[in-house]
């Protein structure tokens, strides 16, 4: 037997430095011929009524558009979740979803098909533009599948759910009847954002999902003098400021703050009313002006004015002064021009007024009769047509309106996140989900699910709820499903219907909506086609006709829950199990989207929540911070870092990154690397590493826990605390904090351990020693629990090296670690903890004074609070960092004193500034005076005031160390003091061993094998030669030397330059 035991690559040995991607290919191979995946979940039981089940729910992506980095981010943690629970032993069965509604295909369709507008569509045939929606929704699906198999994210695409199938629809629509049966649905004329582009109002939440969504703009904004008729300034100019000229010929009425103080001022014969404190604003145009009186909104109140264009003249209870109390003077002139139909908040106001809104703008964004002079123009083009009416005083402007400035206006202006054009707010017809009937129920329910990052429960997400509007739910579309209800034709019999089941539409019907084969479908135009005489007319003619709108996307995708397994229809068991979820995961802006959608669903249908854990991760930015942006080209490309680092360092990147926090990412060629050098590399070393003995000295490694060795005892106590953090850490979702606990504990086992250890794995085989069986043993064991426990974080390299060392079918088939079964040790792991701590320190220290590692230096003062932890150790430090001697100090014994070492306060005034207030200055004044202090349980106080953490820095400094020697802090209390004088008899050693690594280096380039003896001559610099004579031995020793010679005459060989100036020439031959 040899290692590796078994390779996906077919390699009968391992590789000392591996193409990654390579071998992650190979793996992928192997699985899918092993069919891994289905045994990974096949393996787990579902235990009694599902409870042994892990639920995840997977976020449905629109499949008619290529997968991009944000879905590659997601998708690794909707990879590792599932993947550490079934090692934990549930059983995780993971669906693949597809979203295929909605405007992205219909606009797709469009497309295709050369066609811009609905009537376009209704043209072609519904029929005709459906079939086109849907052959372009699952146009993509073998590029997602091939990019979801290549970053090794385990899914199930042939049982995947699609929200188009006809089970799914039927589930969507009996979710709506459940909704209007309780209530919750009602039928409305509201002001929603619109796109007139896509002829669609969009839902409130749509405009804050992305952050592209508000963008600058510049538009004109006027500001028109209407004629007051009526009031005690009867004859006056009311000046109105609008940044949508466009909606003027729709005026309605004038907005005054009832508490606002407007005066009346005076030029050239006119008279103007503004706010008072608007005055300045106007000094170009009212500089001059005198005012003739003061007055306030709530007197301005009632009196009426001429409209600025006459369309709607004598519209009833039309154009008055009234107030509203969201009336500011920020900016404008403090009275607001108001609409109706044209904004939220203006049709609040006229609705309180009876004023009837007027909607002279159609659903394609143009003017309509009666504005005659604007009809067919797009609202934003007929801006600069009715400024010029109103500065002329022309077309339909009513004489007497006055146009005092026009501007331009930059501002953050709403767009549409699908086709990026300027939305318009327009009153629209719509079905809407009283969401604030509810909204509370949400918000306790919501206190139920753990969120991570935690501050999204009642920050994001949570406000969110707080603040949550009705839903606009319905669309006045095509491809999408069905609003559920029938209504008469004939308003003398009103009646109306609405149908949750197929079964019921058959009831009343006979028959089902069915496609051209016959099956059963619930798209337009089949759906439509159903329609039955009105059973309240006795007269026998009207009809029940279905209400021709489809239901917003996002209300497919909240009812995932449920109608991925057709519920209540089918699975009535398997539901009552699998709801809530246990995990999902999506991008923050999701609490917006599909987090709040489902939530709202799940609260309305089933006074539940939908998800019990959510992971809401922030978002991938290119390299420059900005936005990724295909055309700047700003980031790393997929498909290349694939094929250059692999899916595993991509994984790690992302996953070990404050992404999975909340925060955002800058993605960079360098950061991907960074991980495959600190990870990846030194878990392959590690393996390499054994592989390479055991196979030397012919041994198979016998796992064992039982070593009596220190360094054993170390790194398997080590472990067990490794599995112990992760295992808590992932059940708690951090999995960024399981990555940093990974890259510690390599750290351990390959600069410590190993290297540590080198020569007990050497000493054997053609050596003559002892196979040292305890270490192999240790080893073997430590890389087996590693592997288990990095098989989530890196799923393909963990998977080639742990079969490589046991044998095994897969990693993803064995249980997650049991830290139970490795010995438990906290003495020697603290110990040895402080050991490395205190060799880090003192390398740095020899780095800073340029002191190379191979110069022995004297001796090593080491000053702890409790020096007996460390008795029996000084021979590992004084061998690590090369020096003769090493003592240890207690830190408040006299001596340690007289380093002058102290601790030193600093206030972060910016993270304790918000906390704190103005006594922040008190705080930073105590930590500089030496006014603080530190108690027993850790509180720092400064100047009185107790911190937090985070809101100070607690450092030991030191005083300038003595002459010949450096001080350095050790985290956690105490110092390092190390001897740096360096006599010439250390001098010499140290020059010795620089010939030893001069001579190792010309072994290998004279590919000598490492148990090869040699025959050996050194010449070169005096220094070099009398250090080579001094110290013969230790240069013979270490390089295998068994002859051996220093000449002052020129050596015909291989010369390297030394340390101080020296040089040394070398001839070596095989011995
Ligand atoms: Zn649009």
């Amino acid at each position: 037997m040899s290692y590796p035991q078994v390779s996906a690559t077919g390699r009968g040995d391992v590789p000392a430095s591996p193409r990654f991607p390579e071998v992650e290919e190979a793996v992928l191979a192997y699985w899918e011929s092993d069919d891994t995946f289905r045994a990974s979940v096949e393996q787990r039981e579902s235990g009694p009524g599902g409870s042994n089940e892990f639920v995840f729910y997977d976020g449905p992506p629109f499949a008619n558009g290529l997968p991009h980095y944000g879905h590659l981010l997601t998708g690794y943690v909707k990879d590792l979740v599932p993947r550490y629970q079934t090692m934990r032993g549930r059983r995780v069965e993971r669906r693949f979803g597809w979203d295929t509604h909605g405007l992205p295909a219909e606009l797709e369709a469009m497309r295709l098909n050369g066609i811009k507008t609905t009537d376009e569509i209704l043209e072609l045939g519904i029929e005709k533009f459906n079939e086109a929606c849907r052959a372009s929704v699952m146009k993509y699906t073998g590029e997602w599948r091939e990019y979801v198999t290549r970053q090794a994210r385990w899914v199930d695409f042939d049982n995947d759910y699609r929200t188009m199938n006809a089970d799914y629809m039927e589930s969507v629509i009996w979710a709506f009847k459940q909704l209007h049966d309780k209530g919750w649905v009602y039928e409305g004329f509201r002001v929603l954002p619109y796109c007139w582009n896509d002829e669609t109002p969009l839902s409130n939440h749509e405009l804050r999902m992305d952050e592209g969504t508000y963008r600058n703009r510049q538009d004109p904004a006027v500001t028109v003098g209407v004629r007051l008729t009526s009031g005690e300034h009867e004859g006056a100019l009311a000046l109105v400021w609008t940044t949508t000229p466009w909606t003027l010929p729709s005026n309605l009425a004038v907005m005054v703050g009832e508490d606002i103080d407007y005066v009346v001022v005076e030029k050239d014969g006119s008279r103007y009313v503004l706010a008072e404190a608007r005055l300045g604003a106007y000094e170009r145009e009212l500089g001059e002006a005198e005012v003739v009186a003061r007055t306030t909104g709530a007197a301005l109140a009632g009196s009426t004015y001429d409209p600025p264009f006459s369309y709607y003249r004598g519209h009833e209870n039309a154009f008055r002064v009234v107030t509203a109390e969201f009336v500011t003077t920020t900016d404008g002139t403090g009275l607001v021009h108001t609409a109706g139909a044209f904004g939220e908040d203006d049709k609040v106001v006229t609705d309180r007024e009876g004023i009837e809104a007027v909607m002279p703008v159609g659903k394609d964004g143009r003017f309509t009769a009666p504005v005659a002079e604007y009809a067919g123009m797009q609202v934003f083009d007929a801006n600069a047509h009715i400024i010029d009416d109103l500065k002329a005083g022309t077309g339909s402007v009513t004489p007497g309106t006055v146009l005092l400035r026009r501007e331009t206006y930059d501002h953050s202006y709403p767009h549409c996140w699908r086709c990026r054009e300027p939305l318009i707010y327009k009153g629209v017809s719509s079905w809407f989900v009283e969401v604030t009937a509810f909204k509370a129920r949400m918000a306790e329910l919501n206190q139920q699910i753990n969120w991570v990052p935690e501050h999204v429960k009642d920050g994001q997400f949570g406000k969110w709820v707080e603040n949550a509007r009705d839903w606009s739910i319905t669309r006045n579309r095509f491809w999408g499903s069905p609003v559920p209800v029938w209504r008469s034709d004939d308003e003398a019999y009103p009646r109306l219907d609405v149908y949750g089941s197929f079964a019921e539409l058959e009831r009343d019907f006979g028959d089902l909506p069915r496609d051209r084969d016959g099956n059963p479908d619930l798209h337009r135009p089949f759906v439509d086609e159903l329609t039955r005489p009105n059973p309240d007319d006795p007269t026998g003619r009207s009809t029940m006709r279905r209400v021709t709108d489809v239901l917003d996307v996002w209300f497919d995708s909240g009812s995932m829950s449920f109608a991925q397994v057709h519920h209540p229809f089918e699975n009535e068991d398997w539901f009552e199990g699998h709801f809530p979820a246990d995990f999902i995961v999506e991008y923050m802006a999701q609490t917006r989207g599909w987090f709040y959608t489902l939530h709202i669903l799940a609260t309305g249908v089933f006074d539940r929540p939908a998800f019990e854990n959510c992971i809401s991760h922030g978002i991938v930015l290119g390299s420059d911070g900005e936005k990724m942006s295909k055309s700047l080209r700003n980031y790393p490309d997929v498909s290349e870092v694939f094929d250059r680092d692999g899916a595993d360092a991509m994984r790690w990147f992302l996953m070990s990154s404050p992404i999975l926090r909340g925060g955002n990412l800058v993605v960079t060629e360098q950061g991907i690397r960074d991980g495959v050098r600190q990870v990846l590399i030194p878990l392959w070393n590690s393996w390499y590493f054994f592989a390479l003995y055991a196979n030397a000295a012919g041994h198979e490694a016998t796992p064992t826990t039982a070593s009596s060795d220190p360094m054993d005892r170390y790194l398997l106590a080590k472990t067990r605390e490794y599995v112990e953090a992760t295992t808590a850490q992932l059940d708690a979702y951090a999995v960024a904090d399981a990555c940093d606990s990974t890259r510690g504990f390599l750290d351990v086992l390959s600069n410590w351990y190993i290297r540590r250890s080198r020569e007990r794995f050497w000493a054997t085989g053609s050596q003559g020693g002892q196979v040292d069986e305890a270490a192999f043993g240790t080893l073997a064991t430590v890389l087996d629990v590693l592997c288990r426990t990095t098989a989530p974080l890196l799923p393909l390299v963990s998977e080639e090296v742990w079969r490589g060392l046991t044998g095994g079918r897969s990693v993803h088939l064995a249980d997650w670690p049991d830290a139970e079964e490795l010995p438990a040790d906290p003495a020697l792991v603290s110990a040895m903890d402080q050991v490395r701590a205190v060799c880090s320190a003192t390398s740095a220290l020899r780095k800073a004074e340029q002191l190379r590692t191979r110069l022995p230096l004297s001796s090593l003062t080491v000053v702890v609070p409790d020096p007996a932890t460390l008795e029996g150790f000084e021979p590992i430090v004084a061998d690590e960092v090369n020096v003769r001697a090493v003592r240890l100090l207690a830190a408040d014994s006299e001596e340690a004193a007289s380093y002058g070492v102290a601790q030193r306060l600093t206030v972060n005034a910016r993270a304790a500034g918000p906390r704190l207030g103005r006594d922040v200055q008190s705080a930073i004044k105590g930590s500089k005076s030496g006014d603080w202090s530190v108690a027993e349980d850790g509180t720092v106080t400064s100047g009185g005031l107790a911190l937090v953490e985070g809101e100070y820095t607690l450092e030991t400094v030191a005083e300038a160390a003595e002459e010949g020697t450096a001080l350095g802090v050790l985290p956690g209390g105490g110092f390092v003091v190390l001897d740096t004088r360096v006599t010439p008899e250390l001098a010499a050693e140290g020059l010795a061993r620089d010939v030893v690594r001069a001579v190792q280096q010309a072994r290998r380039a004279a590919g000598l094998d490492v148990s090869d003896r040699v025959r050996l001559v050194l010449g070169g610099s005096e220094g070099a030669r009398a250090a080579a004579e001094a110290h013969a031995d230790l240069v013979a020793g270490e390089v295998l030397a068994t002859s051996y010679s220093v000449t002052a005459e020129p050596v015909d060989g291989e010369s390297a330059t030394l340390a101080d100036g020296e040089s040394v020439t070398i001839r070596l031959e095989r011995a």
